[in-house]
């Protein structure tokens, strides 16, 4: 059996990026604003707004601070409530209590999405909705849609980890409002650290862009579709002028010249990633205790992790294939057994009211989370189907001893 890959790992930063940091640390000229036009950081925001088919772009410190800027640029009253799903990471209601807002959770599927019901049962006394679309799984966007806009409740998608992701051919993030993603070393492209908010709504960006850190006349710099001056835009950023406050959540040139070289390799990372998936996903789905849940009818991929259930084992029995995993050098995460995971709602215990969500509390406690990053190998991805194989023999043997 082949050694486990570290899966922690990083890919390089496009050698290209090296001459423009370069560039960068002779001039200086690290704050977006300085330049008169063009700085990385704005053409960042031009290049990405492109790639999605966007009208705007607004780049930010963080997926986080996105979604924070979102809500706020929403307008919504303190103590709005804001729907979220009960499996997401935990910056997600943290942004919701961030911009003063109350987060409320609803159940989440076996397979990892909105449960419908649920949602559609809580829509009532909310006055804004997350999406996030976790670990890449995507719910069902036409039917959240339809729900949210016959009650005129505005979507955010929280699309940290879907770069990539397409739902009947538009892609993820541009389908509600607003759409953020990650620029976090575990997401699609790396910067370290670094967001990004996509939306058409002028008076929405206008209101993001000023409260991001664009004081005075810095907004100026910020352009329409292409470049180009846009009179909604402008006439939106004079409405708002001097009346938001400024919370300094910009990024900064040297991050937008690592992410800039890594945008053209996103469509081979993506098809990498997804092949590589969907291999491990039909080697270990033989093993009767793993299920794999199926990509929706509509929805394109865009994983560098897999995510299945265990059928049939008891907690003792789950607790020994993980451990048996990671002996042979392959860490599985079940979301639900550490007493940690940022990902179980009921650790987000800075919640005023930390919620039952029984279902969603049953599907963590079986649900696994494995690092499957883009650049793996055939052979390295073998080698973890083969461990988690093997990993599964010998829990279920010892079960049955
Ligand atoms: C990574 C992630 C975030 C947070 O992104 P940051 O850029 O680290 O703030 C939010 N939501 C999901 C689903 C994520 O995977």
């Amino acid at each position: 059996m082949q050694q486990a890959p570290d899966v922690h790992q990083a890919e390089p930063i496009p050698a290209a990026a090296r001459e423009a940091i370069e560039a960068l640390l002779q001039s200086g000229d690290l704050f977006r604003y300085t330049a008169p036009e063009n700085a990385p950081v704005a053409l960042l925001e031009r290049e990405f707004a492109d790639l999605l088919g966007s009208r705007y772009a607004l780049a930010v410190s963080s997926c986080s601070a996105a979604l924070f800027l979102s809500l706020k640029a929403l307008g919504l009253p303190r103590d709005a409530r804001v729907l979220i799903p009960g499996f997401t990471f935990a910056a997600v209601p943290s942004s919701v209590i961030h911009a003063d807002c109350v987060p409320v959770l609803c159940e989440v599927g076996d397979n990892y999405r909105i449960d419908l019901a649920d949602f559609a049962a809580r829509l009532d006394d909310v006055q804004a909705v997350i999406i996030s679309h976790m670990r890449g799984h995507t719910s069902d966007m036409d039917a959240i849609m339809t729900l949210c806009d016959a009650r005129g409740i505005p979507v955010i998608e929280d699309a940290a980890h879907s770069l990539g992701t397409t739902w009947n051919g538009r892609n993820i993030g541009t389908i509600g409002r607003v759409g953020c993603f990650s620029f976090q070393s575990y997401k699609m492209i790396n910067a370290g650290e670094g967001g990004i908010l996509v939306t058409d709504d002028a008076d929405l960006v206008a209101r993001a862009v000023i409260m991001s850190g664009a004081y005075e006349h810095n907004w100026k710099k910020h352009k329409g579709p292409r470049g180009e001056n846009s009179a909604d835009l402008a006439e939106a950023f004079g409405r708002w002028q001097n009346k938001l406050p400024l919370y300094n959540l910009r990024l900064n040139n040297l991050s937008a010249a690592v992410i800039r070289p890594q945008i053209p390799e996103l469509a081979r990372r993506v098809r990498d990633g997804r092949a590589g998936h969907d291999h491990v996903a039909a080697r270990i789905a033989v093993s009767p205790h793993i299920e794999v849940p199926a990509p929706l009818p509509g929805e394109v991929r865009a994983p560098d992790s897999i995510q299945f259930n265990l059928v049939g084992l008891d907690e003792p029995a789950i607790r020994a294939f993980a451990a048996a995993a990671e002996r042979r050098g392959v860490k599985v995460q079940v979301f639900g057994l550490s007493t940690d995971n940022a990902r179980a709602f009921w650790n987000w215990q800075f919640l005023a009211q930390v919620p039952d969500l029984p279902q969603t509390r049953a599907m963590l406690m079986k649900a696994c989370d494995v690092r499957l990053p883009v650049h793996l190998t055939a052979a390295q991805l073998d080698a973890v189907a083969d461990i988690l194989l093997a990993a599964m023999d010998e829990a279920t043997q010892a079960a049955a001893a």
